[in-house]
């Protein structure tokens, strides 16, 4: 199983095939927690040995990696720019795509209502913008006011 690249929307799971699984969460976001939380989780129920590095920074990214043994898969949580720094890092380390799972977290978008599906996303957008809705497609306007029911901005057909 291949996970190259950079993944949203539910957590992705584990490579059954690591024996070893490095686990960073980067930001500090519950979402990230969540994420390393349901690996750890997921890594002991598979017999796994499971390294979890919470509030990780990118050079504890690559100082690990470089330590880590042949065949260690690493797996990084976190909004997008620290994911994508700490994902730089691995690689610049010598961690090779194929071992790296990425779980970019939805803390630097804002969650919209659709209307005419009734499912919340998560978009990379403010108020006023036009959004293609992530369930349906429908276009959808963000509105300027926060949905305190949804727990999101509401989306207008647009
Ligand atoms: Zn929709």
């Amino acid at each position: 199983m291949k996970n190259s690249g950079f993944v949203t929307g539910a957590v992705p799971p584990l490579d059954p095939s690591g024996r070893i699984h490095l686990m960073f969460c980067l930001g500090g976001g519950a979402d990230a927690r969540a994420a390393v939380t349901a690996w750890a989780a997921e890594a002991l129920a598979a017999g796994r040995i499971a390294t979890v590095v919470p509030d990780a920074s990118a050079a504890e990214v690559a100082r690990l990696v470089r330590e880590a043994r042949a065949g260690t898969r690493v797996l990084i949580a976190g909004p997008r720019r620290e994911a994508m720094a700490a994902t730089a890092a691995a690689r610049a380390a010598g961690l090779l795509p194929c071992e790296t799972t990425t779980y970019v977290t939805a803390v630097d978008g804002v969650p919209v209502f659709c209307p005419h599906c009734g499912t919340t996303g998560s978009v990379d957008a403010g108020p006023g913008d036009v959004v293609a809705c992530g369930s349906c497609g429908l276009d959808l306007e963000i509105r300027p006011h926060l949905s305190g029911h949804h727990g999101a901005y509401l989306g207008a057909v647009a």
